[in-house]
């Protein structure tokens, strides 16, 4: 069973196939040929404090829209 842990501040956030009360933030990169990771999987979790902090620094601030549908 794959755990979820933010890779930042190291919290457990929860396990896959189990009820996760908090949302958090997934990434799974496959880098292609034009990086220097060709083939490579990256994969990490953020837990939401520590993705607000991360975007806080951004240049260009996230694009926010309204999900028309909640799942
Ligand atoms: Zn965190």
């Amino acid at each position: 069973m794959k755990e979820y842990v933010c890779s930042k501040c190291g919290r457990f956030i929860g396990k896959e196939g189990q009820v996760i009360e908090e949302d958090f933030l997934y990434v799974n990169k496959t880098w292609g040929f034009f990086s220097k990771k060709d083939g490579e999987i990256h994969e990490f979790c953020l837990c939401e404090a520590c993705y607000d902090a991360l975007t806080k620094g951004f240049r260009t601030p996230v694009q926010v829209e309204e999900a028309s549908e909640l799942l």
